[in-house]
């Protein structure tokens, strides 16, 4: 049995979230392959033994009701202080990436992700108010075969027709440029940015671009996503001036900070998901998105390397080039790899359970963006 230690000083979380089994592996008679080690952030599958920062499973361990206070309110608070954070959901498709980040808010049901950071912000923003002006911006992009969408175009139409999409988006505009600033800055030219004073007005972009979002079906699951989807808050803060009081959060500063909100496209091999054709071609383009970001994850996690200078390489996708900045040096990252438990998925479950174990090691060095 293989087990791997847990580095204490790991500026970069990552997280395990196993789904339930569904309703479609039930009925396919599948068994649950995964267990998770009650009270430890263990998880095991056959002989491979795994220790993350936390495991959040349905029937041991925390419950995924956790996560949120854990692995994500740092980063809201973090972004006060003005650090940059990334949250990804990585995963073959089906495990529940899009579930972990959620899409709206729903009555009296699971949230997700997103709109619970949408909930902390406000409370926060209203909390400080009174010392501080603040401005927030949302965009909602997605990458699908290597270019740059822009969701929340008001003039896309909300499905987008993802067989006929070549150079030039479905809504007819071309694809959104990555420019970087003489200071490091990523920046996206052409895609919208919406400025939010309220909870309804954010909540309202984050479904409007969930719906926008280029779906196909493939053999694993006819709503699957071939492309990441990166939902980004700034938050600009300024201090209001002739009010002479201070708290721990208050700075005397102008401060911007990002948070990017990322639903990963399916991690699974195009072999398995029976891709062909236009889709294969994207499947090909998902896998330099997911490969490249595993490299540069590695590269920011090998110590020795990265003290000889190593060259980290965000250039090799897009994905990974949008997250420059907020990918190691100014930023903190929580990884959370979603799994089925189901044996029919153990392959997969593994091959996300060793590509997560890679992102552990990466070390962050936070440095406040004036
Ligand atoms: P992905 O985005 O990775 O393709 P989804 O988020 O669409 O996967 O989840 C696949 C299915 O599993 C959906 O029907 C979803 O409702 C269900 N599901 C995912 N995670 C959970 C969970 N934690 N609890 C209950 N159902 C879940
Ligand atoms: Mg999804």
């Amino acid at each position: 049995m293989e087990t791997t230690p847990v580095s204490e000083d790991c500026c970069v979380k990552v997280a395990v979230h196993v789904r339930p089994l569904i309703v479609d592996e039930k009925l396919q008679g599948c068994n649950d392959c995964v267990t998770v080690s009650p009270g430890k952030p263990q998880v095991q599958i056959g002989t491979h033994s795994f220790t993350f920062d936390h495991v959040y499973g349905s029937t041991t361990g925390s419950p995924a009701s956790s996560m949120f206070d854990e692995c994500i309110v740092p980063l809201v608070n973090g972004l006060f202080q003005g650090y940059n954070a990334t949250v990804l959901a990585y995963g073959q498709t089906g495990s529940g990436k899009t579930y972990t980040m959620g899409t709206g808010f729903k009555d009296g049901c699971h949230i997700g992700i997103t709109p619970q950071v949408m909930n902390a912000l406000f409370n926060k923003i209203d909390s400080l108010k009174h010392q501080i002006q603040f401005q927030l911006h949302v965009s909602f992009i997605e990458i699908l075969k290597e270019e740059v969408h822009d969701l929340l175009d008001p003039t896309s139409p909300n499905k987008s027709d993802t067989a006929s999409t070549g150079k030039v988006h479905v809504s007819g505009k071309p694809p959104i440029q990555i420019r970087e600033s003489s200071n490091g800055v990523i920046t996206l030219a052409g895609s919208t940015e919406v400025s939010v004073t309220t909870l309804k007005e954010i909540a309202a972009c984050l479904e409007q671009g969930s719906l926008s979002r280029a779906t196909g079906s493939t053999n694993m699951n006819n709503q699957s996503s071939r492309s990441h989807a990166i939902f980004t808050i700034t938050l600009e803060q300024m201090p209001i001036t002739g009010d002479g009081s201070t708290n721990d959060v208050m700075n005397e500063e102008y401060l911007c900070a990002k948070l990017h909100l990322v639903d990963l496209a399916g991690s699974e091999r195009a072999k398995r998901t029976g891709s062909d054709g236009m889709r294969f071609k994207e499947g090909v383009h998902i896998n330099k998105g997911l490969l490249a970001l595993g490299n540069v994850i590695s590269a920011l996690g090998d110590e020795k390397k990265r003290k000889e200078g190593i060259h980290v390489p965000y250039r090799d996708s897009k994905l990974t080039r949008l997250l420059q900045d907020s990918l190691g040096g100014n930023s903190r990252t929580v990884m959370i790899a979603c799994i089925s438990p189901a044996d029919i998925n153990a392959e997969e479950t593994l091959n996300t359970l060793k590509y997560a174990n890679r992102a552990r090691n990466i070390q962050n060095k936070p440095v406040v963006n004036r």
